[in-house]
């Protein structure tokens, strides 16, 4: 079986074809076009959309002629149908609507979260893991009880990917900023005190934006490294009592934010006082990518005949935690 997968949720527009054997997954393609906004600016929705209509038609064709296939021979598309930015949203939507309807190929909305989710389960072999799915629009604790992903901490309100962003910002790097800031972090120790924000197993990340810009004029370096520890800390702690209280023996970390080598160390102390497996999302995949899209696209394919046209929405705030999973 050959699937489509289209991902423009925020800042990447990409194209995916997946072949699904049984159930191995196997990515034959992957390409991506990402809008990069201003120095010192966030993602404008109107530009991003705009830079994802002008590089649709570019990344669909590239993303066959790697894979070899011809748009006849793809038995479903698949579509990031939210959570996400509705002007971004609309340009995956009308691409996959526009070939299944001219190519009669069979439609699947996709919850872009629950994408993140089952790559990382195909990429890493996890099998029944408690996920930290930490990215620009996610931070939450999550595991899968009666077919639903059920939610064991999250932000109450900017998420971690947003901090670091808005935090990297402020000190001149370009969105999106993490890497840069494991960079900077990486070159001292010397730990500033920061506000640590933890209330029942949610975080709080607002408070310590606000105090980390107040500490850069000292050090940029210190306010990097600060940040981070004090931001780690904060989920390894929720992470840490939502493995104790649901039992896992597996952790996933996905998202963009899973590329960070420092959240990845301070969370495999944590599995290993619980004698958790530890697994993360390869690097390539972390970041939000067509493949995401295809391969749950793909796995609802098993149980679901697809939707009608009429019922291709997108819908800009839809929790993965409201999806029931039958595959
Ligand atoms: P996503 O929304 O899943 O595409 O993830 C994007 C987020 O991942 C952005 O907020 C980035 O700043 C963040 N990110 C990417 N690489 C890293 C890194 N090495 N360390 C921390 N955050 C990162
Ligand atoms: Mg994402």
């Amino acid at each position: 079986m050959l699937g489509l997968g289209v991902e423009s949720t925020a800042h990447t527009f990409s194209c995916a074809i997946l072949e699904k054997k049984g159930k191995q997954g196997k990515i034959l393609s992957d390409v991506r076009k990402i809008y990069r906004p201003p120095e010192g600016e966030g993602i404008h929705p109107r530009e991003a959309s705009r830079h994802h209509i002008e590089n649709s038609s570019i990344v669909l064709s590239e993303c066959l002629v790697n894979a070899g296939i011809k748009i006849e021979d793809i038995d479903i598309v698949s579509y990031a149908a939210g959570p996400g930015l509705g002007p971004c949203l609309r340009v995956g939507a009308v691409v996959a609507r526009s070939l299944a309807s001219y190519y009669k190929i069979p439609i699947y909305p996709v919850n872009h979260a629950i994408g993140h989710i089952e790559l990382g389960k195909l990429l890493t072999g996890a099998q029944n893991p408690l996920v930290l799915l930490v990215s620009g629009g996610h931070t939450m604790i999550l595991a899968f009880l009666n077919k639903q992903w059920r939610v064991f901490g999250e932000t109450l309100d900017i998420t971690l990917g947003q901090l670091l962003d808005q935090f990297g910002r402020s000190i001149g790097f370009a969105s999106p900023c993490g890497k840069n800031i494991e960079e900077l972090a990486s070159t001292t120790t010397n730990y500033v005190s920061l506000p640590y924000s933890v209330k029942g197993n949610d975080v709080s990340f607002s408070g310590l934006l606000s105090a980390s810009k107040s500490i850069i004029s000292k050090s940029r370096s210190d306010a990097c490294y600060s940040l981070q520890e004090t931001a780690f800390a904060m989920i390894s702690e929720t992470v840490e009592r939502a493995l104790s209280f649901t039992r896992k023996k597996e952790l996933m970390v996905v998202g963009g934010v899973a590329a960070n080598k420092r959240l990845s160390q301070m969370l495999q102390d944590v599995c290993k006082r619980h004698n958790a497996k530890f697994f993360v999302v390869p690097l390539k995949y972390a970041g939000d990518c067509g493949s995401q899209i295809c391969w749950t696209g793909l796995l609802e394919s098993q149980v679901k005949k697809g939707v009608s046209l009429e019922n291709t929405f997108v819908t800009q705030s839809w929790r993965l935690d409201s999806v029931v999973v039958n595959y």
